[in-house]
């Protein structure tokens, strides 16, 4: 695609990483069939290829509307388009910088700022989280249906052992993940240590920053993130192997650290070096699967249906990795249509557009119940989440799950 980008952005670092990728668009529109946003709503300017339209309007000068920002607050960054793109286009890079502009260039009104600014706040601060999610777990049945199904019940965590390993790796607790299933990184810890690996949790690294950033909050974001990078760090030159994340919207976040700090010259390369370390927890699984396999009492275990989260398929580009992990272990998948769809969690979408965020956890959720499983598995607590509020079965993190199979032959 042909570009001339202003002068106000065309010689800084944004500007070029956002030349680079309209340059290789080629307006085929593959995209427009894989996007959520255009099937619901049908409009070219709700697909990637509309939208990279209008950001690149925009880098060439041309007014900016209040429509240009509803267009851009409507994508999921789901980033399904990247995975049917035949032009490897980096559409989520493109959208930062798009984003960013249309926020300087449109200011919000002061209830959309504050409840923006509040929720960055609310979800980024655990002990504030955590009070509230106690509150609302009390209140919960006194309350309406529609509110009671959006608070999750209360969890507990079996416990974590106590290790000591050679083998170490870190272990992202995540923000809201501790409060809403303490379980996931229980049984995290739990089927590391049988593998010989053990896990260290820095009570100073919580957040990824993925909330500061898609609410293009990205100075707040950047700060979490190098405050991330030092925590880590000395635990990286002390012998920790790698970054183990069980939050598949927090593991694409951290593998993307070396692309936002590329040109910070005191960041650059030890977040490139983060980035290379992390890995989702499925792909550690995987790589011990010799030593974990025989741990597993070979058995026709319940029928789940697995949901794929965006972060994990189309950030992550983890495909089919953790259906091969449940079915080794003896659990049968039923069939999952459209399962390239967003559930329409997204962060904090399910917030923010309710109505197009409810459409697609209905569809996602018919797609999953169509087969009559047990139980949904999923690798995002986002995603855990926003199914369970609509779900007629559990829905749960699939490490749980192996936790069980193998817990259960001792
Ligand atoms: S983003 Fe990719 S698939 Fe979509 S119009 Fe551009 S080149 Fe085609
Ligand atoms: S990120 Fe998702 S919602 Fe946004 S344009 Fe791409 S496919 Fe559509």
């Amino acid at each position: 695609m042909q570009t001339n980008l202003a002068d106000f952005i065309k010689d800084t670092p944004e500007g070029k990483t956002a030349e680079a990728i309209l340059r290789s668009c080629v307006h085929c529109g593959f995209c427009l069939a894989t996007c959520p946003t255009y099937q619901l709503l049908g409009d070219e300017l709700d697909s990637p290829r509309g939208r990279i339209y209008l950001i690149k309007e925009m880098l060439e000068g041309n007014p900016v509307t209040a429509k240009t920002q509803l267009h851009l607050d409507r994508c999921l960054t789901c980033r399904s388009c990247e995975t049917t793109c035949p032009s490897g286009v980096q559409y989520s890079h493109l959208l930062d910088v798009g984003r960013n502009i249309v926020e300087q260039k449109v200011p919000r009104g002061w209830v959309e700022k504050t409840k923006r600014w509040g929720l960055r706040k609310f979800l980024g601060t655990p002990t504030l989280f955590n009070n509230a999610l106690k509150l609302g777990q009390l209140a919960r049945p006194m309350l309406p249906t529609n509110l009671r199904n959006s608070i999750p019940k209360k969890q507990d965590a079996k416990p974590w052992p106590i290790t000591n390993h050679t083998r170490r790796m870190l272990i992202l607790d995540g923000c809201v993940q501790p409060a809403l299933s303490p379980n996931i990184n229980a049984a995290t810890v739990r089927v590391l240590d049988k593998l010989g690996i053990q896990l260290v949790n820095l009570s100073s690294v919580n957040c990824c920053g993925a909330i500061d950033h898609h609410l293009n909050a990205h100075d707040a974001a950047l700060q979490k993130i190098k405050h991330n990078i030092d925590a880590w760090w000395t635990q990286i030159e002390a012998g920790c192997e790698a970054i183990v994340i069980t939050a598949s919207g927090c593991g694409a976040m951290v593998k993307d650290y070396g692309h936002l700090l590329k040109h910070d010259m005191h960041y650059a390369k030890k977040a490139a070096r983060i980035s290379s370390l992390c890995r989702d927890l499925s792909e550690i699984i995987t790589a011990e699967s010799a030593s974990l396999t025989p741990l597993i009492q070979p058995a026709q275990r319940e029928k789940i249906a697995f949901h794929a989260p965006c972060t994990l398929q189309h950030g992550q580009k983890i495909v089919g990795v953790i259906e091969r992990l449940l079915s080794t272990a003896g659990f049968e998948l039923s069939a999952v249509n459209d399962a390239h769809l967003c559930c329409g969690s997204a962060g904090t979408y399910s917030i923010l557009q309710p109505k197009l965020s409810q459409q697609l956890r209905d569809n996602k959720l018919a797609a999953l119940q169509s087969g009559a499983p047990h139980t949904i598995a999923t690798a995002n607590i986002g995603c855990l989440t926003h199914l369970q509020s609509g779900a007629n079965v559990p829905v749960r993190h699939w490490i749980e799950l192996i936790d069980e199979a193998v817990v259960s032959i001792r």
